[in-house]
């Protein structure tokens, strides 16, 4: 009776959400917290009711002792272990369907990456739901606004699903801040061994990681060569900023693809956006699709009508191959 009582006061939308709980999945190394998993814990609180974030890796209390800092975590699932070292997808499944069991979660979700377009696939598909991807707003506990046609749209989806497993774009949300005091317990599971760990090789940079820079010096094909792309570099180092690129400019052997920005790149949303030599989108909207959020984009090109310069903040027509070097010489002054 006071269980209907409580459903006739609250309403029923109220009362669920008093029993929303979500489990926030974190990206680490085994030594430093990832900053999108805290954007990934402002996207969680929105949702209401207890945030839990489990890291999962081995030998990674510093990433515990951070994760605990975040404000709006309560409670902070340790699993460490050297078979979740990697956080390969199939031992993180397990853990996860372990720590679901146990804690019976409304949402379960982690700031998108490739760790989590792995995994929580597999746990949605273990839970017989949907899972929900690149959510970027939150307007109830099961309404998510997300982006569709390469952000040419975006869907409202309403999901009917007993858990709302999801993915969360790290550029959409704010990074929760670090003055919280959650409390740690220890979840294991057993090795899946399904899977091994083989190798891996990493491009080392002392420059900002793309989706981390406040800044970001992106070129296009108007570079004309890779050596070219080095005067990019100078003055991006003069920014503190990283460099990015046009797929044009990739395919062409000018830079890695690892530099690429867009639909079929890196999405990213620096605060200073520099777009050199790119024309935005000839027919296409693939380059914008992964620059747009951006909080201020400086256009430059030769080409008055380049599409790009109907999206930038400030847009300059002139030969980069004037601008940029006498804005690195400016910027040294
Ligand atoms: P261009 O369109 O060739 O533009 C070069 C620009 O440089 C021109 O505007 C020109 O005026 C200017 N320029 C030339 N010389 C100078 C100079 N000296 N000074 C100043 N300006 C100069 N693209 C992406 O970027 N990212 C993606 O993720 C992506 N995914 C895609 C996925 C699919 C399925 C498809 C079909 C395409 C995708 N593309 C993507 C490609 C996209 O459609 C465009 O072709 C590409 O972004 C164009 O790159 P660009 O602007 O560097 O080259």
């Amino acid at each position: 009776q006071g269980l209907v009582r409580a459903v006739r006061r609250f309403g029923c939308s109220n009362f669920q959400r008093r029993f929303a709980s979500t489990l926030v999945i974190a990206e680490h190394d085994n030594s430093a917290l990832n900053a999108i998993t805290r954007s990934a814990v402002t996207a969680a609180s929105k949702l209401g009711g207890d945030v839990d974030l489990l890291v999962a890796g081995n030998n990674c209390d510093k990433v515990v002792e951070e994760a605990a800092k975040i404000s709006g975590v309560k409670r902070v699932l340790k699993a460490s272990a050297p078979h979740l070292e990697r956080r390969l997808a199939e031992e993180l499944e397990a853990l996860i369907l372990h720590a679901q069991n146990s804690n019976k979660y409304t949402h379960i979700m982690g700031a998108s990456s490739a760790c989590t377009k792995s995994v929580l696939p597999r746990v949605a598909a273990k839970l017989d739901v949907n899972q929900i991807s690149e959510v970027i707003a939150i307007e109830s506990e099961d309404t998510f606004v997300r982006p569709i046609y390469a952000g040419n749209a975006l869907a409202t989806v309403k999901s009917s699903d007993a858990v709302k497993v999801m993915t969360t774009r790290a550029t959409s949300f704010d990074k929760a801040e670090m003055n919280g005091s959650a409390s740690v317990e220890e979840i294991s599971s057993a090795a899946v061994g399904a899977s091994e760990w083989k190798s891996e090789e990493l491009s080392k940079s002392d420059r900002p990681e793309l989706t981390a820079a406040n800044v970001i010096v992106a070129g296009g094909r108007g570079l004309k060569s890779s050596e070219n792309f080095q005067m990019l570099y100078k003055f991006a180092d003069k920014l503190g900023a990283a460099v990015g690129a046009s797929r044009a400019a990739v395919d062409a052997g000018y830079m890695p693809n690892d530099a690429q920005i867009g639909q079929t790149g890196k999405v990213v949303a620096p605060d200073l956006y520099f777009a050199i030599g790119i024309s935005g989108f000839t027919g296409a909207i693939q380059h914008l699709a992964g620059m747009k959020d951006s909080k201020t984009i400086v256009a430059i090109n030769k080409d008055p009508d380049a599409p790009i310069f109907q999206v930038s903040d400030i847009g300059l027509v002139d030969d980069l191959f004037n601008v940029v070097p006498t804005m690195t010489e400016e910027i040294k002054k």
